[in-house]
């Protein structure tokens, strides 16, 4: 191959290197999962923390009620006892009792508020829940597709970097630097093939002797226009 010949070959190698890894780029962005599937998740998620809250307020109610209970029976207990004699302190004892039922009644309004609040929490879990699965099922799919496809860029770039470094020595390391520079210089295309006599990138024809030397230079010669170097095989 000539030396413009296995420039050529490099310029393909690293073009196709540059527009895999763009790809795997943009895979790894997309399997980030799409916004619909997070926005799901995410609602989910408070859905089962409005759960846990309202299971704690019921039994924060609970306890409550049991506390109250206790007490109330116990007062009981000491109003039928016997034990309390002096009419002032059962009246006391009497009112007691009559507050922590009232208190008892207040608890179980919140008791019963708090069972309904329950219920939607998870009414509202269960939908949520039901509306991320479908999201994920439909995302697996299309996330196994693009993890196969990033482990075919990968194998492909490990392909692509094994013939670059068999390429490389090849190369005068004038004619390397040369290249890279001009890569460097011209959104990544170093060298093109001629099309029908006109350069490949800009499409403007060289003079015939540039084309002359383009086909016979040992060395690379550039489009007058664009600065490329031309590939006239
Ligand atoms: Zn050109």
């Amino acid at each position: 191959m000539s030396a413009v010949g296995t420039l050529f070959r490099l310029q393909q190698l690293d073009t196709e290197r540059d527009r895999l890894r763009a790809r795997i780029k943009a895979i790894d962005g997309l399997l980030a999962g799409p916004a619909e599937l997070r926005t799901t998740t995410a609602a989910l998620q408070a859905a089962e923390k409005a759960v846990r809250m309202a299971s704690a307020a019921a039994s924060t109610i609970k306890d409550e009620h049991t506390a109250l209970d206790n007490k109330r029976a116990a007062s009981e207990q000491r109003l039928y006892s016997g034990s309390v004699k002096i009419p002032k302190e059962l009246q006391d004892l009497q009112r007691e009792i009559e507050s922590l039922a009232e208190r008892t009644r207040l608890l179980e309004e919140r008791q019963l508020t708090g069972m309904l609040e329950e219920e939607a929490a998870e009414a509202a879990r269960a939908a949520a829940a039901a509306a991320q699965a479908q999201c994920a099922a439909a995302w697996q799919l299309a996330a196994a597709a693009l993890r196969t496809e990033r482990e075919a860029c990968d194998a492909r770039i490990s392909a692509v970097a094994a013939e670059r470094t068999l390429l490389t020595p090849q190369v005068s390391p004038i004619h390397l630097t040369l290249y890279e520079q001009v890569r460097t210089a011209k959104n990544g295309v170093a060298i093109t093939r001629m099309l029908e006599g006109s350069c490949g990138a800009c499409g403007i024809a060289p003079s015939a002797t540039r084309i002359q030397e383009a086909r016979n230079n040992p060395d690379p010669v550039k489009c007058g226009n664009c600065g490329r170097i031309l590939y006239a095989a």
